[in-house]
This record gives structure tokens, C-alpha cells and sequence, in this order.
């Protein structure tokens, strides 16, 4: 059976279709400036990536692209084949706490949802309604990055704000890359040989986020209402004193949507190195002795740390603690970082298992009390696992 896997932004389409439940890749590829002009795609088959120029005004039209690649390509004969199709979207809120059929009320409750997530929820919604018209006989499916996280006890998703806050602006955290977290602490979790595990998942990339697992359910995240949360990331501050921006609004004048802007995209890794968002162009700034991207490294690094150790206290203990994503499946340098400063927690590091990226590992040394592994994340599998289970009912 078929399953397509799919990832919407406001003019980009994400697209992985698998054979199931063999997990077998058969065409994956990205459809990039829907309706913005010069739109193009790519795609991977065989083995052979290609790129083709096609203008896009919206996303029908790119699914309607896609169609002909498959039947171009006799990745399928007929579209039927295709049984569900599994669509991500960014906020869930606290009504959806796992992946669920689309039907007309969910797809409002979505649309609702913007209100949560204004950058990614109606490009989502744009996503559903060009799959629908043109894959009507497959299930669709919403795989939210929040669900993982709606297990979280009450006292770590509420801010100590006033109620009226949480109860009539649905303030409270959310967590994001939930998919991810729920993912890897399954494989985890399956490579321990048990399910009665406590985990800290590291997904670090451009974005990035922790979280703490207890038998395979989410107690706390790092992220809150957005993404911008908890870990220092490529251009997210993260974790701030709040009053710095009515501090800050007041002294520059900026609007909400412009202290916004540099809070999501001017800060983090960016601002401190005063060079780069990206953790290869810290790395090399390191190399050459810049004091801006070796502070930079050492906060990134620190605010990592200092998540491990509150979720290690939290839950009592850790079994296991998990690198994923850009940063924690590539970068070695960081990864060794990080152990290091766990050393307290009797956490020891195998430089030479370390010595890797974008594999499945055991990092950590043979007597270190918690064992650190990398696993590479596949979110886009975990959809079509969701969208498979779905389609089975
Ligand atoms: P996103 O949050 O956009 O999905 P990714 O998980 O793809 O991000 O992570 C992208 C980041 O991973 C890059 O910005 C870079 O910082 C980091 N990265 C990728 N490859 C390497 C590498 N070889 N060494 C160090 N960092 C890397």
C-alpha cells in the first residue's frame, strides 16, 4: 500500500510517498515558490535527484505536478493506489493529542488553530484542500507537532500568568517537533528492548528542542507557546527574561511584529557569533580563534546542558539521552560538548563511537551511567506510520 507524506508551507509542498508497511522510499522531493513566481521542483528517484522549472500559482497545481512524476515514472498506474496521505501541521492546540482522520470539522479546527500558529496552520489548511480535490479517494490524515507533547502534566505547561490567560487566549506551552520526539524515543525505546524508560530527546537543528519521556510518554518540552523557547537556537533566543521586550519596544519604538522578527530571526546563534545561524560556519569561526562564535558555542551549549540536568532531576533518573536532527546527528564537536559537562551525572563519552554523522549509535562510554545515543530522526516516516495505522482501521 501506498502512503504519501506531506509537509505544506505557505509556498512550499514537502513530499515523501512510501510503500507500506515495507517503509520503502519510492519518490520523495519538494515543490518550492508556490505563487510567488520562479517556482521549481525536486525530486529523488532511484537514487537521481532532479530539478524542474514549472511555474506554480498554488499548491493543487503542485499536486497536480506530482501526479504526472508518478505517472511519468510508473511509480504508480493509477491514483487509487494511494490510500492515505498524512499531512503535518505545526499547532494542534489542546484539542488534538494524536494523529486523527480529516473531516470537515477537523479541517475547521485547523483553520482555528491559526490563531495559535499564523505562519503555519493556513498554509497547512491550503496544503489539505488541494489533497483533497485531487486525491479524492485517499484518507487524509493530521499529524500535529504538538501531540506528543499534550501529556504533559498541568504544572509544566501552565505559566504562572493570569488564568483568564490560559483560559480565554489558550496560553500555555505547546512544545513543538513532536513527531520527532515521539519517534525517536519509540526507536529508543525498541533498541533498549523496553518501554518502562526515562529519556531526554535532544532534537537540535536549525530549531531545536528537549524533551523529557517517561515510558514513552511526553512529561515536559522545551518549547512553550511557540517554537521560540527553551534552547538557544540558529536565529531563536529562546529562554528570555519577558520584560526585556516591553523594555526594548519602549526604547526603540518597534512593533510587536517587528521585536517579533528579531526575537525569531536576528538572534540566537546569529546574534552572539555575530557570523552565522548555521553550527558548521560556528564550528570553522572556532577553528580560527573568533571569540564571538566560541562564546556563542559555549551559551548554545550551556542552555543544552542546563535542560539535561532539569529533566534528569525531574524524572528521577535517565536511562538514555538522545541526539537528533542538523546539529545532534552531525555535529561532533557539539555532542562531545554537551557529555562533557555531564560528567557529574556520571555521563561518559566514547570519543571514537562519537566519531559520526547521520547514524544510529551508542556515543557513550561502556560505565557512563546514562547512555547517549544518536538517532536520526525521520519525521516524515513517523506521518506515514500515523497515516498506515489510520488507513488500517
Ligand atoms: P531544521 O530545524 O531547519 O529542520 P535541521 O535539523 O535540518 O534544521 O538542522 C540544520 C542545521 O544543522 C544547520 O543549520 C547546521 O547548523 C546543522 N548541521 C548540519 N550539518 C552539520 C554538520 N556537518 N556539522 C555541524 N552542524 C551541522
Amino acid at each position: 500500500m501506498k502512503i504519501l507524506s506531506v509537509n505544506a508551507g505557505s509556498s512550499s509542498l514537502k513530499f515523501q510517498l512510501y510503500e507500506m508497511p515495507e517503509e520503502r522510499v519510492l519518490i520523495s522531493g519538494n515543490f518550492e515558490r508556490i505563487g510567488v513566481g520562479n517556482s521549481f521542483y525536486t525530486i529523488k528517484l532511484n537514487g537521481e535527484k532532479i530539478r524542474k522549472e514549472l511555474e506554480l500559482d498554488n499548491h493543487e497545481q503542485a499536486f497536480k505536478a506530482l501526479v504526472n512524476e508518478l505517472k511519468e515514472n510508473n511509480v504508480v498506474e493509477s491514483l487509487d493506489e494511494i490510500k492515505g496521505i498524512g499531512h503535518r501541521i505545526v499547532q494542534g492546540g489542546d484539542y488534538f493529542d494524536k494523529t486523527v482522520v480529516i473531516d470537515d470539522e477537523v479541517l475547521s479546527k485547523i483553520d482555528e488553530l491559526s490563531k495559535l500558529a499564523p505562519l503555519h496552520n493556513p498554509a497547512a489548511v491550503t496544503g489539505i484542500k488541494a489533497a483533497i480535490d485531487v486525491f479524492p479517494s485517499a484518507l487524509q490524515t493530521a499529524v500535529f507537532d504538538t501531540a506528543f507533547h499534550q501529556t504533559m502534566p498541568k504544572e509544566n505547561y501552565l505559566y504562572a500568568l493570569p488564568m483568564k490567560w490560559y483560559t480565554d487566549y489558550k496560553v500555555r506551552r505547546y512544545g513543538a517537533h513532536g513527531t520527532s520526539h515521539k519517534y525517536i524515543s519509540n526507536r529508543m525505546n525498541e533498541i533498549l528492548g523496553r518501554t518502562d524508560t526515562k529519556l531526554i530527546t535532544c532534537h537540535i537543528g536549525n530549531g531545536a528542542s528537549i524533551s523529557a519521556v517517561v515510558n514513552g510518554k511526553c512529561v515536559n518540552t522545551s518549547m512553550g507557546l511557540t517554537p521560540n523557547a527553551g534552547l538557544i537556537m540558529g536565529t531563536r533566543c529562546g529562554d528570555i527574561d519577558a520584560s526585556i521586550i516591553p523594555y526594548i519596544m519602549e526604547k526603540t519604538n518597534m512593533t510587536p511584529k517587528e521585536i517579533d522578527n528579531v526575537i525569531n530571526k536576528e538572534s540566537g546563534l546569529l546574534a552572539i557569533s555575530m557570523r552565522s545561524s548555521d553550527s558548521r560556519d560556528v564550528e570553522a569561526g572556532i577553528n580560527e580563534g573568533d571569540e564571538n562564535c566560541i562564546l556563542a558555542q559555549r551559551m548554545y551549549v550551556r542552555r543544552i546542558v542546563d535542560y539535561i540536568a532539569k529533566y534528569y532531576v525531574e524524572m528521577e533518573g535517565c536511562d538514555a539521552i538522545i541526539f537528533t536532527a542538523g546539529v545532534g546527528e552531525n555535529s561532533i564537536t557539539t555532542r562531545k560538548a554537551i557529555i562533557e559537562k555531564l560528567g557529574i551525572l556520571g555521563v561518559k563519552l566514547d570519543e571514537e563511537a562519537n566519531n559520526l554523522r547521520g547514524e544510529e549509535k551508542l556515543i557513550s562510554a561502556k560505565d557512563s551511567k546514562i547512555a547517549c545515543y544518536v538517532i536520526p530522526t525521520d519525521e516524515e516516516l513517523m506521518i506515514a506510520r500515523d497515516t498506515l495505522a489510520l488507513v488500517n482501521e
